[in-house]
């Protein structure tokens, strides 16, 4: 179902990425293939596979990954609004075997997703 989690090799640094915050429990980086004009990916350094994967032991470390969003939503100059995007599984369009949080703005943004 889905590919390596090379998401992995951007928290170990063997895959270059462009980073915009790290910290001893989560990574962001700028989208490789960026939807918005700003899209950057939020990741825990802990392993979760999927959304449905956290247990009530994560609890601190999602709300970590928001508020770490909020603050880059702030760096970012997304002041007029943005969203955050999990996907979750394969219905759900994740890709990377890696919980992530996308963070997107920069332009008007349309509902409903595709
Ligand atoms: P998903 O589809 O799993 O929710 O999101 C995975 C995201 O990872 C996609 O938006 C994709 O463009 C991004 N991505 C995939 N490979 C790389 C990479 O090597 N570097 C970076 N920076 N982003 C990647």
């Amino acid at each position: 179902m889905f590919a390596d989690n090379l998401f992995l090799k951007i928290i170990d640094k063997t895959i270059p990425a462009k980073i915009a915050y790290e910290d001893d429990q989560c990574l962001a980086f700028h989208d490789i293939k960026p939807q918005a004009p700003v899209h950057v990916l939020i990741i825990p350094k802990k392993v979760i596979r999927t959304h449905d994967d956290a247990t009530s032991a994560d609890q601190a470390l999602l709300g970590h990954l928001h508020l770490v969003a909020i603050k880059l939503a702030k760096e970012l100059g997304l002041a007029n609004g943005y969203r955050l995007v999990i996907n979750c599984n394969e219905a759900g369009g994740q890709t990377v075997p890696h919980l992530h949080v996308h963070l997107l703005g920069g332009r008007d943004l349309t509902w409903p997703p595709g």
